[in-house]
């Protein structure tokens, strides 16, 4: 058999993976022992997978069949425990991928919802005895490092179309969509890297890296089903968040599985949301609110609504009164970001005490409203940093592979 080019396993739903299996004169049972090896195994290599016969291993390799995961070809740590990798697909395109590890309360840092989960559980009774002698063999890998929890971001394109003028990776524009297998991808090879245990180890994730997952929309709720149905990550614990792609909004609100979802509202009326996010003009804010209102919203599930605060453009108490009137009637959160700056952007971050005004003035709204950490501004991987910056533009970037970008 002569070897073809080739072709990644991680990625195939089980169907796919029947098919795939079929052509090597396999039943069908083996595909699901396949999705198990990919997803909930996370193996890295086709000869690893030891469910399967050795023959049938080494027919796959011949045919050019191999996992597939995204490489990891560099990786950057800053002082808060953040990493930030640049992973490389099959076809040498590049994004990025942070880890953030534990830190503070969930979404203040990092995006996620853990922040209010957790709280929720110090309020369920303990009737569990506290076993005499610690006892580790259950621990997961991040407790053994002292955290309780840990958040993956990850990309869903290679670069962005949406232009937001206040953000870097706008400025790469749009290379390509990102495929399920990708998205997905990184979080198997972040998972992998740090030794995490699915059902152990308590991981949120966020669709907050490069890109807009809504203009991706298929491979993003690909990566959806195989992140809840193949890894193990519940929908609870994944949040999107969307620039306001309106028609994208209608889809996800029309989903089973779905992760929560965060809106990057980011101005308080049409006028500055046009000049901040030129997007405005296609969907206004208006009718962002009325798809985000048609949302069957679960239980106890609210939608976050992200403000980057931007000094003097859209910090100042008018602006909050707006945002209290957008609101109100919306099972809302907010999240309020401090503007990371990047070079080449003329924004200037807003006044510390304007910040705390601005929060204030929503909290006495009624809005449950949060600033939330930047993390790892040090190593460009903070909100809206990430532009695929390597170590030559970056001396103090620590680099573990061979850079080919
Ligand atoms: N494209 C999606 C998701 C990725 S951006 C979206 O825009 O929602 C994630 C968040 O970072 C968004 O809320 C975005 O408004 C914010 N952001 C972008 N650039 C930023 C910057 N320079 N400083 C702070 N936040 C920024
Ligand atoms: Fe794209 Fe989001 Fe950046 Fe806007 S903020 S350019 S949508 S990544």
């Amino acid at each position: 058999m002569t070897v073809s080019a080739s072709k990644a396993l991680f990625g195939l739903d089980l169907p796919a993976l029947g098919e795939v299996l079929a052509a090597f004169g396999q039943k069908p049972y083996r595909a699901r022992q396949l999705y198990d090896a990919l997803y909930k195994g996370r193996a890295t290599s086709v000869m690893d997978l030891t469910t399967f016969p050795l023959t049938l291993r080494e027919e796959l390799v011949a045919a050019g069949w191999e996992i597939g995961l995204p490489e990891m070809v560099q990786t950057a740590t800053s002082v808060d425990g953040t990493e930030r990798y640049l992973m490389r697909m099959a076809d040498g395109e590049t994004v990025e991928t942070v880890w953030m590890p534990d830190g503070d309360g969930g979404e203040r840092g990092d995006g996620s919802e853990a922040a209010a989960e957790e709280a929720d559980e110090v309020d369920m009774p303990q009737t569990i005895a506290a076993p005499r002698r610690r006892d580790t063999r259950n621990q997961g890998a991040l407790a053994e490092r002292g955290f309780r929890r840990a958040t993956v971001c990850i990309s869903s394109q290679v670069g962005c179309a949406v232009n937001c003028q206040f953000c870097l990776t706008a400025k790469l524009g749009i290379r390509r969509n990102l495929t399920a297998g990708e998205i997905a991808g990184q979080v198997a090879a972040v998972l992998n890297r740090h030794g995490i245990r699915m059902g152990v180890d308590r991981i949120n994730l966020v669709f907050m890296g490069m890109g807009e997952p809504f203009l991706n929309y298929d491979s993003f709720i690909g990566s959806v089903r195989l992140l809840t149905g193949g890894i193990g990550v519940p929908e609870s614990r994944m949040t999107v968040s969307t620039s306001g792609i309106l028609p994208g909004i209608e889809r996800y609100a029309a989903e089973a599985v779905r992760p929560k979802l965060a809106l990057s509202l980011n101005a308080s009326n049409d006028g500055v949301r046009e000049r901040i996010m030129p997007i405005t003009r296609k969907w206004n804010i208006a009718a962002l609110l009325d798809a985000v209102l048609k949302i069957p919203l679960r239980p106890r599930e609210w939608v976050t609504f992200e403000y980057v605060l931007l000094g003097g453009v859209n910090d100042q108490p008018v602006h909050a009164r707006e945002v209290l009137a957008l609101l109100a009637g919306i099972r809302a959160k907010v999240n309020l970001i401090v503007w990371n700056p990047g070079p080449g952007i003329e924004y200037t971050q807003p006044d510390p005490a304007d910040v705390v005004v601005f929060q204030k003035m929503l909290i006495d709204g009624g809005i449950a409203t949060y600033i939330r950490r930047p993390r790892g501004r040090d190593i460009y991987a903070a909100c809206g940093q990430l532009k695929r910056t390597v170590a030559d533009q970056a001396p103090e970037l620590v680099v573990i592979g061979a850079a080919a970008v």
